[in-house]
């Protein structure tokens, strides 16, 4: 008799983004041929470049000759594409030989699978508010209890509360734990940690041999040189971290699908040495994933040549001019806005004590305009409210223009 896994019932029941559409049909049905504008999710919106054209031109180009055609490639992904992302790290410092890098077809995937290699009964911590799929990976394998529904949160996880108070960077939690996720530039936040502020979970991890799990698929948004874009720059790091990264935000991957993962010899748990997490992630991905397309793989070669990299930080300086025109529209309207500096996110508090999906409703109605409520990624973005800056710069330029015309800020 087979039985399913028990533990889906135990997540939060509705994935944020099918509720927003259910919400967002419903205001269309009643208001027929009223343009709705759409800063919620964080999916890109601006063409490829030219180089990255070229280079998945190239992919395919391969894929009709006898002699380069290609099937199954290395299993940790093209070397020349590992070759490309170790310069990319070498040029801000950071040593990683090439058989650290895992390529894959995405950060989301990655974030989601690379718990399996630790032990279910592993304690985790997690920056609250987070990007919903290491909370949900970690409850799928059995780490959490029961979904707390008055106070949004589980049993059993350590919720590391981001808030106007901390900057939206928590602190290294009070208690040992196992497992740390980070994100920065943070999703939903548009918080970035300092060097100082990732050294003390650096320093923690060590201490506890915990393991952090650290997600970067923003770092190119960073323009302050002082902020770190990979937790290698900091000392120590390679022992107790693991890096997520994609080409989905840099380079509009989102739909051609390609990430990487660093996961150094040197990092270790409680109960291993040197390289056993490397070998046992190694084990995983060989054993149940066949490696990132070739094509994609040619298109990120394209994204990390020199033309590509100044082609993606003109798509990403597209995005933060967005970023720019939104912060300061809302701004200027008194409302409370962090974020969207060096992140293309913006985290806004709702005006008057509303609560996320009060605000998503007023936003809509009001001036039609669509984002995310806060509290779909934990308790703490309760009160708070994401707005992307991925999006056309007309269609961004008129959501400002109707919440600056429309919106009712007592
Ligand atoms: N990590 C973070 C923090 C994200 O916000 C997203 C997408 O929104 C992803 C990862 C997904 O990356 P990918 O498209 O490479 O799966």
């Amino acid at each position: 008799m087979a039985k399913i896994n028990a533990n889906y019932h135990k997540l939060n029941a509705g994935y944020i983004f099918p509720e927003i559409g259910r919400r967002i049909r419903l205001f269309q049905k009643e208001n027929p041929g009223v343009t709705v504008y759409r800063l919620g999710i964080g999916n890109t919106t601006e063409p490829l470049t030219p180089a990255v054209i070229a280079g998945l031109r190239d992919g395919v180009d391969r894929l009709a000759g006898v002699k380069t055609y290609s099937g199954y490639g290395d299993e940790q992904g093209e070397e020349e594409l590992r070759l490309k992302l170790a310069e990319f790290y070498s040029r801000r410092g950071v040593k990683i030989a090439l058989d650290e890098f895992f390529v894959s077809d995405g950060a989301k995937p990655d974030a989601g699978n690379i718990q399996s290699i630790f032990s279910a009964d592993n304690v985790v911590a997690f920056q609250d508010p987070a990007y919903p799929v290491y909370v949900d990976s970690n409850v799928i394998a059995g780490r959490s209890g029961l979904f707390n529904r008055d106070r949004g949160d589980y049993d059993g996880f350590i919720y590391m509360v981001c808030n106007e108070e901390n900057g939206f960077i928590p602190e290294p939690p009070q208690q040992k734990v196992d497992l740390i996720y980070l994100c920065s530039p943070n999703n939903p936040t548009g918080a970035v940690a300092t060097h100082q502020q990732l050294k003390k979970f650096v320093q923690y991890a060590r201490k506890n041999r915990a393991v952090i799990i650290f997600d970067a698929a923003y770092s190119e948004f960073i323009a302050d040189p002082e902020l770190p874009r990979s937790i290698y720059e900091v000392e120590g790091a390679k022992e107790c971290a693991i890096e997520i990264n994609s080409f989905s935000k840099i380079a509009g991957f989102t739909g051609v699908r390609l990430g990487w993962s660093i996961v150094p010899k040197a990092l270790v748990a409680e109960d291993s040495k040197p390289g056993d997490l490397h070998s046992l992630w190694f084990r995983r991905q060989t054993t149940l994933f066949n490696g990132a397309s070739n094509i994609a793989q040619r298109g990120g070669i394209a994204v990390l040549s020199d033309q590509g990299l100044k082609e993606s930080a003109e798509l990403v300086g597209y995005y933060m001019e967005n970023a720019r025109l939104i912060r300061e529209g809302l701004l200027a309207k008194g409302l409370t806005v962090f974020g969207g500096v060096n992140a293309p996110y913006l985290w806004l508090k709702t005006p008057g004590g509303l609560s996320s999906w009060d605000f998503f409703d007023k936003l809509l109605s009001e001036a039609q305009v669509v984002g995310t409520p806060g509290s779909g990624f934990g308790p703490s973005g309760e009160g708070y409210f994401r707005l992307s800056a991925f999006g056309h710069r007309e269609d961004i330029g008129q959501a400002v223009q109707s919440i600056q015309t429309n919106l009712k800020v007592y």
